[in-house]
């Protein structure tokens, strides 16, 4: 097939391109690169012509000169508070304008499009787990809106092009995802404390530290997301693994696999920060048969290596 991947220098996006190669199709990822890195587009480099990169920004469009596709995910946005924060128009937009510019060109493709939405639409849950049929509790106009509400206006605008204009779609709910390609100063909790842990500096833990999240390996998220793409599921989908623990139980991990012996300091909670999470993956299990693999400890194993190897290329 050949495939559209919006956000394709992106963490998970960038994965997703690598596994849709391997499966020998053809890719072509779209990035303005605001948050995506040139260095992640490498291995894909490494599939010759069946992969083609567009330097371009979704908000704008999609170049008209780009031949029909069969497939369109759509990743591309900021994704972690800090850059959601500093770049709120961009994080309003793509959802917006991005979102539609994709669904628009899987109309006139007849392409099949699968959103990438977050758990975020939940926002600070009174339900747990969350499940798909809960409507969330979300703040419209705090800090974190900008991205809450232009995914929860992207999910709108999905469903509305499937109900009135008859186009393919599919929604992924996704929950917080961790390996490597992470940025290292993008200010999420994993790659933040394995930089200060590899750092030998103690573990800035937000608050007391007992909000809970619960962290997915990359490549079953992306194992996840092409399943969903090619069920006939129309329905929201959470896609995380169920493995939660509070932020403090991460901290004493990573500073127990790196043997960091600095310990942890307590900064403020920052507004609005859900105080927990966790997927309710009854639905991907059921009609996907979809089921994380990769353990807690693997997966940040592989990660630590990954931050390591990194750091020693400079
Ligand atoms: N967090 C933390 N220290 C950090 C960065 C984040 O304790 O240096 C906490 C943050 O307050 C939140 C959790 O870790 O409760 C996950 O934050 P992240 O930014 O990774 O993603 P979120 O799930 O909030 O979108």
């Amino acid at each position: 097939m050949r495939i559209l991947v919006t956000g394709g220098a992106g963490f998970v996006a960038s994965h997703l391109c690598e596994r849709l190669l391997s499966e020998g199709h053809d890719v072509t990822a779209l990035d303005n690169l605001v948050t995506g890195d040139r260095r992640n587009l490498g291995p894909l480099r490494a599939h010759g012509d069946r992969f083609t990169f567009v330097e371009a920004d979704l908000i704008a469009g999609i170049p008209a000169d780009l031949p029909a596709f069969d497939r369109i995910y759509h990743l591309a946005s900021p994704a972690s508070p800090i850059d959601y924060v500093e770049l709120p128009f961009q994080t309003l937009y793509v959802g917006s304008d991005g979102t539609r510019h994709g669904l628009e060109r899987a109309q006139a493709d007849g392409a099949r499009f699968l959103l990438a939405s977050t758990s975020e639409v939940y926002g600070d849950p009174a339900v747990h787990p969350q499940v798909e049929s809960y409507w969330g509790n979300v703040n419209p106009i705090g800090p974190r809106s900008v991205y809450d509400e232009a995914k929860r206006y992207a999910e709108a605008l999905t469903v509305a092009f499937a109900r009135y204009k008859g186009v393919q779609t599919r929604i992924v709910r996704i929950f917080n995802t961790y390996g490597p390609r992470m940025r290292a100063n993008d200010g999420r909790v994993m790659p933040t404390f394995i930089n200060q842990a590899l750092d030998g500096q103690p573990l800035t833990v937000f608050g007391d530290g007992l909000q809970t999240r619960s962290f997915c390996y990359v490549t079953d998220l992306v194992d996840g997301i092409i399943r969903l793409m090619e069920s006939d599921l129309t329905e929201p989908c959470n896609l995380g693994n169920p493995h939660e623990m509070t932020m403090l139980d991460l901290a004493d991990h990573i500073n127990r696999f790196t043997d960091n012996p600095a310990g942890v300091v307590h900064r403020p909670l920052p507004k609005d920060d859900p105080t927990r999470r966790q997927p309710d993956i009854s639905r991907a299990r059921a009609e996907l048969g979809w089921e994380p693999q990769v353990s807690f400890a693997d997966g940040v194993e592989r990660t630590v290596a990954w931050f390591r190897d990194r750091a020693l290329q400079g």
